[in-house]
């Protein structure tokens, strides 16, 4: 007889919390606890759990219009490419994904083909991550992440994060194109530093390589901007967006700088889902969310806050990131252990290395919140020996 097994494939190492509802910052599990949310389902949830607006959007569009295929246009899609691209002065073109890691897809086949079969190499930096379909996952600089599913496609080298020389020697006459995370995320919350960005545009104008950035977790106003490059000094020619865009719906879009967008012409690339109107109504919500209730402005003063009260903890060495993009790095190998005992004690961190905790709340976390959450972790911290 099969033994009774739980019926997932395995992929997941879960907490054995499950969530009911949310509401804000807030989530209550099946027994009715309540957590405080600093993480926001990994830089998802931007603009705070069951919002009002959100909901109805959703419910509205749901009962309206579902779905109709890219043979046609629909309107919240068609407004929503407007606003997307009003965000960084109608410079660029869109295309709509479901995710991340095909937002990425769409960049690096975009790039190839504006290269017109005449390169191909992608140099990404060491520590990356870009998604786990397999040309994302050859741009993603983490040897574990590869093994067991070589071989992977080619054409993608890897160079260390913020060593200008070591990129500049890596870039050649087969470079197509630079893929950055301006913060590195799941590397463990890694800001690029301005003079690194400064020089890899240089770099690549010089050399003819497209520069693209992954603003998967960075971007829709997480970092206190639209997009992180945008308070950084460095445009970049193409750049992807998903997890906060939808606030929990999945969408995702690649931009392209307009003078290059003639490169991708009807057939070259598709999505049967992508800029749907559910989608396209979720994320135009919570766009307009984020102005109304001034969230960029909040999660750079929010950010500041955090990262200072943090900065003075236990155990601290150093915080990491912009605005509500935060890496707590920690003295020894207790992340996963703090983020355990924190979760017991109602409050939601991540341990995105063994020893750097991950922060990214709501981009609506108030004052109030903030503190309670760093002080929660302050007993953690001060309870732990070293
Ligand atoms: C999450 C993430 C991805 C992958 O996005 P999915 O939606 O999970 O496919 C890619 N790049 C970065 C920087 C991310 O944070």
């Amino acid at each position: 007889m099969m033994e009774a097994a739980s019926p997932f494939l395995n992929t997941y190492k879960r907490f054995p919390v499950t969530f009911l509802r949310g509401e804000g910052v807030h989530l209550f599990d099946t027994a009715g606890k309540e957590y405080l949310d600093l993480l926001a389902g990994i830089a998802v949830v931007s603009i705070g759990h069951a919002h009002p607006k959100l909901a109805k959007a959703i419910a509205t569009q749901a009962s309206q219009l579902i779905h109709t295929s890219n043979l046609f246009s629909n309107e919240p899609n068609i407004q929503l490419a407007a606003k997307l691209t009003s965000l960084v002065d109608g410079t660029f073109r869109v295309f709509f994904s479901n995710s991340g890691t095909e937002a990425i897809e769409c960049a690096i086949k975009f790039a190839r083909k504006a290269a017109a079969g005449k390169r191909s190499t992608v140099v990404c930096a060491e520590r990356s991550f870009h998604g786990r379909t397999l040309a994302a996952l050859a741009a993603t600089g983490q040897p574990q992440k590869w093994k067991g599913f070589e071989p992977l496609p080619a054409g993608f080298v890897h160079a260390r994060f913020n060593d200008l020389k070591h990129f500049e020697e890596s870039i050649d006459d087969s470079t197509c194109a630079v893929l950055l995370e301006p913060i590195q995320g799941e590397g463990g919350v890694y800001p690029a530093t301005l003079e690194f960005l400064a020089g890899i545009r240089k770099l690549c104008d010089e050399r003819g390589a497209l520069l693209l950035f992954d603003e998967i977790q960075s971007g829709c106003g997480r970092t206190g901007s639209w997009f992180s490059w945008q308070q950084l000094g460095a445009r970049p020619d193409v750049f992807v967006t998903a997890k906060g865009l939808g606030g929990g719906f999945p969408i995702g879009c690649c931009l392209v700088s307009h003078e290059l967008s003639h490169h991708f012409q009807p057939g070259d690339h598709g999505s049967t889902f992508g800029g749907g109107p559910l989608a396209s109504a979720a994320a135009l919500t919570v766009l307009s969310v984020i102005e109304e209730e001034g969230l960029l402005e909040n999660s750079k003063e929010i950010g500041a806050l955090l990262a200072e009260e943090l900065q003075s903890l236990p155990h601290v060495l150093e915080v990491r990131g912009r605005g509500l993009m935060l890496g707590v790095q920690l003295d020894s190998d207790i992340a996963a252990q703090v983020t355990t005992q924190a979760l017991e004690m109602g409050v939601i961190i991540n341990a995105v290395a063994s020893s750097t905790l991950r922060i990214t709340p709501p981009l609506c976390l108030s004052e109030k919140d903030a503190l309670h959450g760093v002080s929660v972790l302050g007993d953690i911290l001060s309870n732990i020996q070293g």
